[in-house]
Formats: C-alpha cells, structure tokens, sequence
C-alpha cells in the first residue's frame, strides 16, 4: 500500500481559521480532519470510510483496499484530500476490539492480564466497558 508521507499530514500543522485559505491539498485534508475527525472515525464499518465533502452537502466512500479510492470525482486515483484525511484519522486512531469503530489512543483502555471476558491486549472504549459492565 503506498502510503503518503504522513509527516506532512500532522493536524497541528492545519490552517487556523481566519489563516489563508488552505491551498493544498494536504491542508485541505487537515481542515477536513479537525472538522471531522469524530464523524469519519466513527463512522467506520467493515473498512468503509464515509468522509463528509468540504461543504458538507455530500459524503464520500473512502476505501483502502485493495487499493485508495474515494466515490468523489477526483477519488479515482485514490489522491484526493478524503483519501488523504483517512490515512491521518488511521494514523491517530486504534480500533476498539469489542465494536470496531476507531478511537483516539488515549480513549481506549487497555484489557488487564486477568480478564475473564476479554484477550489480554485487547483495547476496548468507553461504550464497551460499560455496556459490559466494566472491563474485567
Ligand atoms: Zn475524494
Ligand atoms: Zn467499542
């Protein structure tokens, strides 16, 4: 999979408000990312990513595999700033083993050795802790 240099792709580095407007399309990726973060994380199912359009009046699929594409009209090629978002919100999020969905690192709590219910190792968020009545 060729993934892009996400080192250009980190999220302190997107336009402020009131900046410039974002030209590239790296920096429209990042706006993309600090509007929407929560919307494209947790949207996640079954490797399909739905990414809402800069405007918001439409929502794109985004798919990795087998290989980068996006339902938008420049996402043929798998370059477009919804594909680029993606690879960002991947890098910075883990899925959670009981639902899937994907959370920020520090929003999923590790499974302890002992666990009855769970795989040491397992990383799980809040929704499953407490739907299972906690992590043990
Ligand atoms: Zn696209
Ligand atoms: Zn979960």
């Amino acid at each position: 999979m060729d993934e892009p240099s996400i080192s250009r792709l980190a999220p302190e580095r997107a336009p402020k408000q009131g900046q410039a407007c974002p030209t590239t399309r790296a920096d429209r990726a990042l706006v993309l990312y600090v509007e929407h973060f929560e919307e494209i994380a947790l949207g996640f199912r079954a490797g399909v990513y739905r990414v809402p359009s800069s405007t918001g009046a439409a929502t794109y699929t985004v798919l990795l595999l087998p290989r980068p594409c996006c339902s938008c009209p420049d996402g043929r090629g798998g370059e477009c700033k919804h594909v680029l978002v993606v690879w960002v919100v991947l890098k910075h999020t883990d899925p959670c083993s009981g639902c899937g969905r994907r959370f920020r690192h520090r929003e999923l709590t590790e499974v302890p050795e002992d666990s009855l219910t769970w795989f040491p190792g397992d990383r799980l968020c809040q929704s499953c802790i407490v739907a299972h009545g906690g992590i043990s």
